[in-house]
């Protein structure tokens, strides 16, 4: 028998054998079948390292077939693929790893068989041998510590998404990202650590480090220095950087000193740069908000109003606060194309930025008709997984490069 066994659990027969003859061509020894059952024979039978899991199938459904995995400790590096939407699959994903299961990836069908491949691919790269144990699933309760030590070991990592203007898709900027490299636990999301962070008091020295690496990234990209990647002087001229900023961190004139500080050193004028803020975080304390967003605007920084539409205090802080930017919330954006609520939404948002003299971004653009309809109402920029999923600077020269292909 193998050491690398793949078990497909698929309802439609044309998915399940490309699964099976990519796999088999990555040196896999792989069984398919449409039937839950089965499944679990094979499970018990054949012991697989591998699991490749459609998310909804008639009869039963994936999350139900991983909640009976995770009862009896499957230790299988699992592959989801489904249909539905990104939104739904990520969840899927983060339920899973709850469960304690171990996920190779989500692949949203329709993929292409290099998709697979790669991920199969970096799978057996990744699991030479059978691990007798599944990697720790990360704890729920880091402490304030644990993330004192992760600034001290400078663990924090940022990832780019690139933000293009939605008519003529020209690159118009990024938006830094940022992630905890944990030693155990691999790249974690920032919701699994931002809201401890703001509230042990740790946000700012983080975001200092996330500004850090972000001017040293952009400081030369501005200046050219990325003329090999095809980046044209234009763009280079044009392009813009977001950058995240709690509530908390509003206070903290220091920090914005600092940012000043970098923008000078790294040569950056300060209006390449774009502080998004969430709605809630600017209506904390009102006073003091419109007095320090004010003075930033007045060096030249722009600000963002992110997540916009899912607060209840939007348009009144809108009309006050000297935003240059709204942030369309991508819960409205990913399902434009399913509910006309949420493409009337879209619009009104778009119409009520444009009425106040603001730039409009979509973000959670997941497809191509969703970026036709945000060109067709005059949105001005488009950000999401359709464009380019958040990237590791060495990704983003290939990403240009393929673009300028
Ligand atoms: P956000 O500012 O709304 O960032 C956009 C989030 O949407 C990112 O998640 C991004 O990966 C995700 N996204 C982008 N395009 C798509 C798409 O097409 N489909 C779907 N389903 N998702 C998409 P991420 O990186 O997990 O960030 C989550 C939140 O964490 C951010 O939401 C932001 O509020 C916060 N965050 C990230 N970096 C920082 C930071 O440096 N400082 C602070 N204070 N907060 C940060
Ligand atoms: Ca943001
Ligand atoms: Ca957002």
């Amino acid at each position: 028998m193998s050491d690398r066994r793949l078990l497909i659990l698929d309802d439609d027969p044309m998915t399940g054998a490309t699964i099976q003859r990519i796999a088999e061509f990555a040196g896999l020894e792989v069984h398919f079948t449409d039937t839950p059952s089965r499944f679990f024979d094979l499970l018990h039978e054949w012991q697989p390292t591998h699991i490749a899991l459609d998310l909804v199938m008639p009869g039963m459904d994936g999350l139900q077939v991983m909640s009976e995995l995770a009862q009896l400790a499957c230790r299988a590096k699992i592959i989801i693929t489904s249909g539905v939407g990104s939104r739904v699959l990520d969840a899927a994903g983060r339920s899973a790893v709850e469960h304690g299961l171990d996920i190779a990836g989500v692949l949203a069908k329709p993929f292409s068989p290099s998709q697979l491949r790669d991920m199969l691919r970096g799978q057996i790269a990744a699991v030479p041998h059978l691990s007798p144990l599944s990697p720790p699933v990360p704890p729920s309760d880091f402490t304030a510590a644990d993330l004192q030590q992760a600034l001290d070991r400078r663990e924090f990592v940022l990832v780019y998404q690139p933000k293009v203007l939605c008519a003529t898709g020209e690159l118009a900027g990024f938006e830094a990202l940022v992630r905890w490299a944990h030693p155990c636990y691999g790249l974690l999301p920032p919701l699994r650590f931002i809201p401890l962070a703001e509230s042990c008091g740790l946000i700012d020295p983080i975001t200092d480090q996330v500004i850090d690496q972000a001017m040293a990234w952009f400081g030369p990209l501005c200046a050219g220095a990325a003329a090999e990647a095809k980046l044209s002087a234009a763009t280079c001229d044009r392009i813009m950087l977001s950058v995240n900023i709690s509530a908390r961190t509003l206070g903290n004139e220091t920090l914005f000193e600092r940012v000043q500080k970098q923008c000078q050193a790294w040569q950056v004028a300060p209006a390449r740069l774009i502080f998004e803020l969430t709605e809630t975080s600017a209506m904390d304390d009102p006073v003091a908000s419109l007095d320090l967003l004010t003075r930033l605007r007045m060096i030249g920084f722009h600000l963002s109003i992110d997540d916009f539409g899912t607060g209840f205090s939007s348009m009144l802080q809108l009309v006050r606060l000297p935003f240059s930017e709204i942030k369309v919330d991508k819960s409205f954006v990913m399902t434009a194309m399913t509910s006309s609520e949420s493409r009337t939404v879209v619009k009104f948002i778009v119409d009520l930025g444009h009425s106040l003299g603001l730039r409009c971004t979509a973000e959670g653009v997941e497809d191509r008709d969703t970026l036709a309809f945000l060109t067709d109402i005059g949105c001005d920029l488009a950000q999401g997984y359709h464009i380019a999923r958040p990237m590791a600077e060495a990704e983003i020269w290939d990403w240009i490069a393929q673009c300028a292909d």
